[in-house]
């Protein structure tokens, strides 16, 4: 039998990058659901390329109708909800991070809302549709432990999405709802495009991979692995903490 088969999950930011791996290897273990995110285009795409199964529901996760939609459609369609995965994040369109001279209050009101204050009210929001049981992972990452230049917002917020994981486990244990935190290394997604430079695009992510122990970035995939372990009953005594998929960035490096 399949690790996920019959449960039903949601994925934000399920129409690119880490979101769409995570997605797919919920597909390969029998999981149906929803993907989010805002772009219909990658949205549609991304639907296609799953299959049956999956539906795509384009909303803002920075804004908590959309979220409420976003979960009442999903039960609408599907009926309950097993698994939660808070990936949706990472850069502020247009928005450049910086050192602490460059940050508007402006910026960092945008990057704490998309990284630290949407995962709370997705959770929040996803709730009431969510069967006892269920499993919820946020998504946060190795920058939550080891600093990169001009990244201080990002990582405070990521930071904050681990001990989210553990506040809500504890709220959410008359349920028997499981909260990890899942935090990825550096995965080569299209975030690398929106935050670089074409011409500097290889240089920057070689640079990661030199500061990565098992020498190459991740690929979704890799944290779609790690999402089925926390999503399946495999984990059902992992509550309340954190999984690193780093290549050993964090720890060895
Ligand atoms: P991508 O840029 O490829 O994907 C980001 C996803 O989030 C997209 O699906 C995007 O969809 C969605 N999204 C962004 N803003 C919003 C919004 N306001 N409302 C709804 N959806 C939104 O990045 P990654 O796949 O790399 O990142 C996914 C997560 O992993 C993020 O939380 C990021 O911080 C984290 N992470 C990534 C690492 C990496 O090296 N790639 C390392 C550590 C953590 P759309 O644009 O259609 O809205």
């Amino acid at each position: 039998m399949k690790r996920l088969e019959n449960k039903v999950a949601v994925i934000t930011g399920g129409n690119s990058g880490i979101g769409f791996g995570i997605a797919e290897a919920f597909r390969n273990e029998g999981a149906v659901g929803a993907i989010t995110g805002r772009n219909q285009t990658t949205l549609d795409r991304s639907v296609e390329a799953l299959g049956t199964g999956f539906i795509g529901i384009k909303g803002n996760v920075t804004n908590v109708e959309d979220l409420e939609n976003t979960f009442k459609q999903t039960s609408d369609a599907f009926g309950k909800i097993d698994v939660l995965v808070v990936n949706a994040g990472g850069v502020v369109d247009g928005v450049p991070l910086g050192s602490i001279g460059d940050v508007t209050e402006q910026g960092y009101d945008l990057y704490m809302d998309l990284n630290l204050k949407s995962a709370y009210f997705t959770v929040q929001k996803a709730l009431p549709y969510m069967n006892d049981g269920a499993s919820i992972i946020l998504i946060g990452s190795s920058a939550a432990h080891r600093a990169a230049p001009g990244m201080a917002i990002y990582s405070a917020a990521k930071a904050a999405i681990i001990s989210l994981a553990k506040g809500l486990s504890l709220d959410l244990l008359s349920r028997k709802i499981r909260v990890n935190a899942l935090s990825p290394g550096s995965i080569d997604t299209p975030v690398f495009e929106k935050l670089v430079p074409q011409e500097q695009l290889e240089q920057v992510k070689q640079n990661w991979i030199d500061i990565t122990p098992v020498g190459r970035q991740g690929l979704p995939s890799d944290i779609g692995n790690a999402a089925v372990f926390l999503a399946s009953d495999d984990s059902s005594f992992i509550v309340g903490t954190e999984i690193l998929s780093d290549g050993g960035m964090t720890n060895i490096s």
